[in-house]
Formats: structure tokens, C-alpha cells, sequence
């Protein structure tokens, strides 16, 4: 399962940005909220709802080129290339030239959650970006958003968006009632600890008539699982359902 780009933004041209560090949030007992910011998000054009960067990580001690750009990253890789991650903007303030992250500190060591958990202001986030980002389809009936809790930002984000009276049906995944974050819209919380799952959710729910757009995004086969509930099940029609894998059980991420 791939990202899809129907119904997307223009993408940008690649950046690489290396950006201090400003505050560092503990929002609930397993998301951490990094803000970055200052003159070198000056320039950063924001492409909105689930747009997403790649975050660079390097060894400690490596010396990196000055400056460094996405290009003279490239020209290195044959001696050190960074492991990368996938992360949304959660949000973007163009004034204060800041951008958070929310980061899930997962229990499984991974380079992207092991740097959350230790960030603090000063260190320095490198990433290259943003992505183009979903635009909600103007014409459908009703709007679906699913996903585990790293879905939670870019499903934040979406909601933004939705134009006022946009009938929409919210289902987020997280560990337990801890985990719940405030949403603009209702939204129905369905807790792994005591056995939930999204699809199990979804599967449960009266659900409103007429043409979905359905953006769904999270562990690989809970999109599966919700993927064939809502084509074989409900029958609705492929081109409104769009799943996006955003991390494997078991397996790293880049
Ligand atoms: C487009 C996109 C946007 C994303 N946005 C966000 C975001 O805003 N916030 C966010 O937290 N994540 C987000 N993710 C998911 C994130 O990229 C992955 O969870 C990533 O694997 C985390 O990297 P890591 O270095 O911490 O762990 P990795 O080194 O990738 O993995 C180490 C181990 O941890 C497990 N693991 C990874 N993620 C999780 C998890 N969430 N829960 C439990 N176990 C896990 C893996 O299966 C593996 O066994 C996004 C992914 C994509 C594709």
C-alpha cells in the first residue's frame, strides 16, 4: 500500500531545512510535541492537511558539509547517509516561523521516537520537504478519517479544512483513554489496551449515506482490515477510499 497522489497538492521543490529546537511538550504519556523554529523556517512554504517531511538522522559524530543543503546531503551519501523517517506537520506558523511535530514514543527502539524522547531546545531537527498534501474531495457526501495516533496530526490538520457543515465521521486508534486529544469535531476513540481496533470500530458504526471521501492512515494491516471492510463490506467504490500505510509492526520505517 502506497501513498496516493490523486487529489494532491503541487509538490515543492525539494528543501533541506536544519532548524533549532524551541520547546519540547509532553501533550500525553506517549506523544511528545517538538517546536522547531526561527530565520531558517523563514521561507517555508506550508502545503497543509497531511503534508509530511523526511527527517534526517545522523551518526553523533559525524562532521556534516557547510551548508548544508539537500544537495551537498546527496553529495555525501556514498560516505554517510542518514537513517530517515516520516513525519506530518502538525502544525505551521508562518509569523513565528515554527513547525511542531508530534512524535509517538513507541515502546520499540527506533532512531525518530529514541530522538524525541531526548530532544531538547538547541538540538537541531534536519528534514527535507513538505510533501504534497491530500485535498479533501469538494464533492463528496460525507468524509472519513481513521487512524492509529500517528494519523492524529495529519487528521487534525484535515479537519482544519473541512469547509464548516462538512459531515464527517471520525475514528482514531490510540493505546487508552490517556491518549485522547482534543478535535475540533466529535470523534469516536477506540482504546488497543482494551482490545479495540479501528476496522472493529468502523465495522460497528452507523455510517451516513451517500459518496465518501475516505482518508485512512496507520499500521499496515489495520489498513488492510479496514480497507476490505469498507469495499467488500460496504461496498463502496475504490477511487473513495484512499489507505495510507505509516508504519509496519516489526518492521523499521524510512
Ligand atoms: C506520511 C507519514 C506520516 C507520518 N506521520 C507521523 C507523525 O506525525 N507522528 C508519528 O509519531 N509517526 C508518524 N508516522 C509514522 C512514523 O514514520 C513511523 O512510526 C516510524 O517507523 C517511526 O520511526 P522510529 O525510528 O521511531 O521507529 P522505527 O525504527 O521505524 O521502528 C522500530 C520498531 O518500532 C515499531 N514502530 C514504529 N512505529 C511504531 C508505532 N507508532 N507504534 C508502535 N510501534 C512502532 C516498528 O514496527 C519497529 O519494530 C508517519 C508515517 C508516514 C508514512
Amino acid at each position: 500500500m502506497t501513498v496516493h497522489t490523486a487529489r494532491r497538492s503541487r509538490r515543492p521543490a525539494t528543501k533541506l531545512w536544519r532548524v533549532p529546537v524551541r520547546r519540547v511538550e509532553q501533550v500525553t504519556p506517549r506523544l511528545t510535541r517538538v517546536t522547531v523554529g526561527g530565520d531558517e523556517l523563514a521561507d517555508f512554504v506550508s502545503a497543509g492537511t497531511d503534508q509530511n517531511v523526511m527527517l534526517y538522522f545522523y551518526p553523533d559524530d559525524v562532521e556534516l558539509p557547510e551548508p548544508l543543503t539537500f544537495g551537498s546531503a546527496r553529495a555525501m551519501w556514498a560516505q554517510v547517509r542518514p537513517l530517515t523517517r516520516t513525519y506530518t506537520i502538525r502544525r505551521h506558523d508562518p509569523e513565528a516561523h515554527e513547525v511542531d511535530f508530534d512524535f509517538v514514543l513507541h515502546d520499540a527502539p527506533g532512531p525518530a521516537s529514541a530522538w524525541a524522547k531526548r530532544a531538547r531546545p538547541g538540538d537541531r531537527l534536519i528534514f527535507v520537504g513538505p510533501s504534497p498534501a491530500y485535498q479533501p474531495d469538494p464533492t463528496a457526501d460525507w468524509h472519513l478519517l481513521a487512524g492509529d495516533e500517528t494519523a492524529l496530526p495529519a487528521i487534525a490538520a484535515i479537519l482544519d479544512v473541512l469547509p464548516e457543515g462538512a459531515v464527517s465521521r471520525v475514528f482514531v486508534e490510540v493505546e487508552d483513554a490517556d491518549e485522547e486529544l482534543p478535535l475540533p469535531v466529535e470523534a469516536t476513540w477506540v482504546h488497543r489496551a482494551a482490545g479495540g481496533s479501528l476496522a472493529g470500530a468502523v465495522a460497528a458504526a452507523d455510517l451516513p449515506e451517500g459518496r465518501v471521501d475516505a482518508w485512512l492512515a496507520g499500521e499496515r494491516s489495520s489498513m488492510v482490515a479496514l480497507r476490505t471492510h469498507l469495499l467488500d463490506q460496504r461496498g463502496y467504490p475504490r477511487g473513495g477510499v484512499r489507505p495510507t500505510t505509516y508504519w509496519r509492526r516489526g518492521e523499521t520505517g524510512s
